[in-house]
């Protein structure tokens, strides 16, 4: 079958590899109808994620159909159309009981799929501890519909539900990449009085203001002023970071208010300053990531319910054997691309 492997540092290619077959009797093998690119991707080409193995197929963010199950696996069946967490865990321990799970003391617990073992931009997966890593499709939902429900959608639900955000709150969101974009539908759900988005990129800006046109956009220069005039306590009531900029942590806190929830969702390249001097006094919370991906299906039945749409994220489409080009697209923002769906022959 043809995968798309992490050759060395810098180079990634779509290689014939032997089709994945089952290894433990809670693994399932997935026929994948459709996967996606993510920055995480470019983050192992470019050797900034010491973790990942070369020679493994990359990609963990997919749905497909079920092929084959192991004699442990109870939750789906041969023929199941499912998303694919990007987590793995075990369901067990002390961290997945507490729904900590992006913690599973598993060896290959945590983001272990298209990073540590065989993912999913390919014709096919295996996927480890299926009853937790796979979640069946509704039938009125579609592949493009399901597409991030395992790792993006996972990230913004996770961020809003750790957030504490009450009805009639100001929500700030910084960034809106993908992954800002998810968490502001997720945000959007817990009845907010006004959702800010702080972007930098105007192609960015626009998408949001033609998407989403209820939420004000500002840029980063004027980020501070402009959430101290639209909130009512002279700052956000919750801050949801998922820029990971060079500045973005900064302004994060900067734009809370007194005894605000700033979320951190971004994962940075370079270490941050937390200057407590300057916030001593303001007495914030700071909930750090990553993702536990345990939601994913409730996060299919809001789908069902047409309450979170991510469709038009998807911005792209190559066939798998195209898969290279897709990712010259995407590396270099070519084209307006927010995300591509990577389809089967
Ligand atoms: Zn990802
Ligand atoms: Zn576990």
């Amino acid at each position: 079958m043809k995968a798309m492997t992490y050759v060395e540092q810098g180079k990634f290619a779509l290689l014939d590899k032997e089709k994945p077959v089952l290894q433990d009797p809670k693994d399932a093998i997935v026929r994948v109808t459709m996967s996606s690119i993510c920055t995480s991707d470019l983050h192992i080409k470019h050797g900034s994620v010491p973790r990942a193995v070369p020679g493994i197929t990359v990609g963990h963010e997919m749905v497909g159909v079920v092929e084959q199950t192991g004699s442990e696996v109870r939750s789906v069946r041969p023929g199941d159309r499912v998303t694919v967490n990007v987590e793995t865990f075990c369901g067990s321990c002390f961290f997945c009981r507490h729904g900590y799970v992006n913690n599973c003391t598993d060896p290959n617990g945590g983001w272990a799929l298209g990073c540590r073992i065989d993912g999913g931009q390919a014709e096919y997966v295996r996927v480890p501890y299926a009853d937790q890593g796979l979640n069946r499709i509704p039938d009125g939902v579609t592949d493009q519909q399901a597409l991030f429900v395992g790792d993006i959608l996972a990230t913004g639900f996770w961020a809003a539900r750790i957030s504490e955000i009450q009805p009639g709150d100001t929500v700030l969101i910084i960034g809106a990449g993908p992954t800002g974009i998810c968490t502001l539908l997720c945000a959007a759900l817990r009845q907010p009085g006004r959702i800010l988005v702080c972007e930098k990129d105007a192609a960015r800006r626009r998408f949001v203001q033609e998407h989403y046109p209820q939420v004000l956009v500002c840029t980063p220069e004027t980020c501070e002023s402009f959430v101290r005039e639209h909130s009512d306590h002279g700052g956000a009531d919750v801050v949801l970071e998922a820029a990971g900029g060079a500045d973005t942590f900064t302004l994060a806190w900067r734009c809370a208010r007194p005894n605000a929830v700033v979320t951190i969702v971004a994962l940075y390249e370079e270490a941050q300053t937390l200057p407590l001097p300057q916030m001593y006094g303001k007495n914030l919370t700071f909930k750090t990531g990553g993702v536990d991906g345990c939601d994913c299906g409730e996060i299919l039945s809001l789908i069902e319910q047409g309450r979170i749409d991510t469709t038009p994220l998807i911005t792209h489409r190559f066939p798998l054997s195209e898969i290279e080009e897709a990712y010259r697209i995407f590396e270099n923002r070519l084209d307006g691309v927010i995300k591509i769906a990577v389809t089967a022959e």
